[in-house]
């Protein structure tokens, strides 16, 4: 089979909670987000500055911050299982994420995964509030208009056939490039509705027998 690149989102897919929504629910301020709704639908703010808000309101060390994530955000069953199972055949997993590598590092690093390439933002925690810094996306993409995670994988794809995990908005528009794209809750919805093919999942063992019976038939 020719080798795999396997992008892999982080909350809600890797992990069973979005890691992002545990922090701001543990130590951010109770509505703020919806209060930020209005502004962010006519565009007078970006989800950027919406974020920047929501987690200035975060008042929390690193570490208070990590133990609730560990406690309220355990990793989906078969990761680490599937890491490996790449690695043994020569593929490649990336992990995209529009959230925190300190966050993200700690529960790969948990997973003894600690090792996985990681493109993703990153946050400053604090008791004086949270400071958020946004990676280097490039330009907005030509499809969403927004810094988005396809400049991620296109700048790490060889030739390898993509396969794609996802849960959520940010991944609406990276999967559309997948070659098998698995996905899950409102980003399963997304594609159902406009009859996209794609594979469900509930844990990552089942992803693994997946492209094991794919590499077999193509054997
Ligand atoms: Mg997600
Ligand atoms: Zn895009």
């Amino acid at each position: 089979m020719r080798a795999l690149l396997i992008a892999c989102d982080f909350d809600g897919t890797i992990t069973r909670r979005d890691t992002l929504h545990v922090i701001v629910e543990a130590f951010g301020t109770r509505g703020i987000w919806a209060a930020l709704e209005p502004r962010l639908r006519t565009g007078e703010i970006t989800v950027e500055e919406a974020m920047e808000q929501e987690f200035g309101e975060v008042r929390a060390s690193r570490e208070e911050v990590l133990a609730a994530v560990r406690e309220r955000a355990p990793i989906r069953a078969g990761f680490p299982e599937l890491v490996d199972w790449s690695e043994a055949r020569g593929h490649r997993v990336v992990v995209v994420s529009n959230g925190f590598r300190t966050v993200i590092d700690a529960v790969l690093g948990d997973a003894g995964l600690g090792r996985l390439e990681v493109a993703s933002h990153e946050a400053s925690f604090s008791p004086d509030g949270c400071r958020l810094s946004w990676s280097d996306r490039g330009e907005r993409c030509s499809l969403c208009g927004r810094r988005c995670k396809r400049y991620e994988i296109e700048r790490r794809l060889r030739g390898e056939r993509l396969v794609y995990l996802g849960d959520g908005i940010s991944d609406r528009c990276a999967v559309g490039m997948a070659d098998v794209a698995f996905a899950r809750d409102g980003l399963a919805e997304h594609l159902r509705e406009r009859g996209v093919p794609f594979l469900p999942f509930e844990d990552f063992h089942e992803v693994r027998r997946t492209l094991e019976s794919m590499a077999r038939d193509a054997a």
